[in-house]
């Protein structure tokens, strides 16, 4: 594991979970055994499922379809060094810049340097990248200091790559999929090794995989968050069931809030990517007046954070819900051919981008921290790994660079497989069943409207632990997060509606107690009560679950 010097939160005031959310008894449950599991369809997963699977067996489990991830829904593309005139030395450096002293080096240099290779390999794979002549065509975005963006039809980048890499999974004989699959809890024996997942699966209820290795590839925790750009997969399962299993999770405090998410009452938050402003699109406020220079002298194209909180400062001063895009001065042509995704949403609204204002606002985007791993993708415990954006490897430190997180789902999905595919454990015997019972005390409490805990928790969370946070507003949703857990928690439910909440509320209060004890801004996470960068924060906050008998 990484050095670093850490604050780590332990015991009283974090969430008292009990080890499992189900009632399991092992050897009365449908059971499958492999080498690997791997949970998750994103980025991270495929690329991780389809190393492993040169020498191993794979189970990949989803908890919806194979395409439902954040991947499919990636829009400005994915970052690498692709040009002569670019440098690995200038993608670390913009990376280490954006991580304001958090990054971990060895992590950037890593990905940086492994980048170009694996995208290569995606085109050789068919992947549909945007070419210029012979060469991939490459964008600038906000915080690079070269072109360094590759992008695939437009603005379908997540769903070209996800299309690639899930027909290269279904070409794989050592890969099983199996979608539907909700994974509840990851197992471990009494060792603390992880030996598989217990999940719902759709045709055969309560199912355990037993795994001599499994992998957490679970995405983000956008949907904790009443205003948000992630699909409905994404609710921090991965992180919560980490936590139970007593995993170290890092770098929880921060969120990173896209400005621009086309705010239309009725419609999903989806997302408008900032690769417009990049080409010129200009922010104005609900007077119609451009307000980004007065924020930040870079204006439209300072960083993500600066300018969410530029325009949740506009929305205030002019009591509006929202602000909006300006592209009605950009060619048409272009606008249709580079962005029809975005075109061809708007357009849903009936909204016409070359009459109209496109009405947006932040929503939350990103969760930067995760489940801590080291360079191989190890967790703190044995035979779990994560990848993606269920892991902290500490490559964005406090804020994350456009595109750098399809880059890292690529290459640590790939390191994790491989670690995995030359693992020396003699997997040819594939794992010796422990048996695992479990009995969840039983609850007398009332019955509950699980979808009205979820609507208030992300509201609370939107309101309290947003882009713009207090210790008072901190302290207020950590009470109200622990109210709910305490009739919330104890309860056994039987289905995935249930568990989310538990995850949601667990994933929510780890978020909340992290950015509390962060004392300054720095990044994306902003104290208005602490509003400077302070160097006695320059430290990773991690969380593990107090290693109390009472809670298991
Ligand atoms: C709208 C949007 C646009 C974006 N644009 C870009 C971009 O242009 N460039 C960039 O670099 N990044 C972008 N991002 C971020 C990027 O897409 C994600 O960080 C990345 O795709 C995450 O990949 P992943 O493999 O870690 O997770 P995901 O792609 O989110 O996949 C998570 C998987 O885990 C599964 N899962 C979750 N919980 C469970 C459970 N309990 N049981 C079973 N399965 C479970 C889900 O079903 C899903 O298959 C964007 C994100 C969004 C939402």
């Amino acid at each position: 594991m990484p050095t670093d010097t850490c604050q780590r939160i332990y015991g009283p005031g974090l969430p008292a979970v009990r080890r499992y959310l189900v009632n399991i008894d092992s050897a009365g449950t449908a059971q499958v055994s492999t080498h690997c599991v791997v949970i998750g369809s994103g980025i991270a997963g495929l690329r991780a499922a389809i190393e492993a699977s040169r020498n191993r067996k794979v189970i990949l489990v989803c908890k919806g379809s194979i395409q439902d991830s954040n991947t499919y829904h990636a829009q400005g593309g994915i970052a690498a060094v692709l040009e002569k005139q670019d440098s690995f030395e200038a993608h670390l450096a913009d990376t280490l810049k954006a991580g304001c002293g958090l990054s971990d080096q060895k992590v950037v240099e890593l990905v940086v340097r492994q980048g170009p290779g694996l995208i290569k390999e995606l085109v050789e794979w068919g992947a549909p990248f945007d070419r210029s002549g012979d060469r991939l065509h490459v964008s600038l975005e906000g915080g690079h200091s070269h072109p360094r963006v590759a992008h695939a039809q437009g603005d379908r980048t997540g769903t070209a790559i996800a299309q690639t890499l899930i027909a290269q999974v279904q070409q794989r004989p050592n890969i099983r999929v199996i979608e539907y699959f909700f994974a509840i809890d990851i197992l471990t024996d009494k060792e603390g090794r992880c030996v598989g997942v217990i999940g719902l699966d759709q045709h055969h209820g309560l199912q355990i995989i037993w795994a001599n290795h499994t992998v957490l590839a679970t995405g983000g925790i956008g949907r904790i968050y009443r205003e948000t750009t992630n699909p409905p997969v994404a609710t921090g399962d991965g992180l919560a069931m980490a936590y139970r299993a007593g995993a170290v999770l890092q770098d929880l405090e921060f969120v990173q809030f896209h400005p621009t998410t086309l705010y239309v009452a009725g419609a999903s938050r989806a997302l408008i990517t900032e690769v417009l402003r990049g080409e010129g699109a200009l922010l104005v406020d609900t007077k119609g007046r451009r307000f980004m220079p007065d924020y930040d002298p870079a204006a439209e194209l300072a960083p993500r954070d600066v300018v969410s909180r530029a325009i949740l400062a506009q929305m205030r001063k002019t009591d509006s819900t929202h602000v909006y895009l300006d592209i009605r001065h950009m060619d048409k042509d272009k606008v249709a051919r580079r962005f029809p995704l975005i075109c061809e949403l708007c357009e849903s609204f009936g909204i016409d981008v070359s009459r109209d204002l496109i009405p947006v606002r932040p929503s939350a985007h990103y969760m930067i921290g995760g489940v801590k791993t080291d360079l191989d993708g190890q967790t703190s415990i044995p035979g779990l790994y994560a990848c993606g954006e269920a892991a902290g490897t500490g490559l964005h430190g406090a804020n994350r660079l456009g595109s750098n997180s399809l880059l890292e789902g690529l290459v640590f999905g790939r390191i994790v497989g491989l670690h995995i595919a030359n693992s020396p454990v003699n997997d040819a015997a594939v794992i010796k069943h422990p048996v695992i019972q479990y009995k969840v005390p039983r609850s007398d409490r009332s019955r509950l409207d699980t979808g009205d805990v979820r609507n208030s928790l992300r509201a609370l969370m939107w309101r309290n632990v947003g882009i713009s946070r207090t210790g008072k507003r901190l302290k207020e949703a950590i009470d109200i997060i622990g109210f709910w857990q305490r009739y919330v928690m104890d309860k056994v439910f039987d289905d995935p509606e249930g568990w989310e909440c538990q995850n949601m509320l667990t994933t929510a209060m780890l978020m909340a107690r992290s950015a509390l004890l962060r004392k300054e801004s720095r990044g994306v996470h902003f104290r208005s009560d602490h509003p400077r960068q302070d160097e006695r924060f320059k430290t990773h906050i991690e969380v593990v679950r107090p290693p109390d008998k009472d809670w298991s």
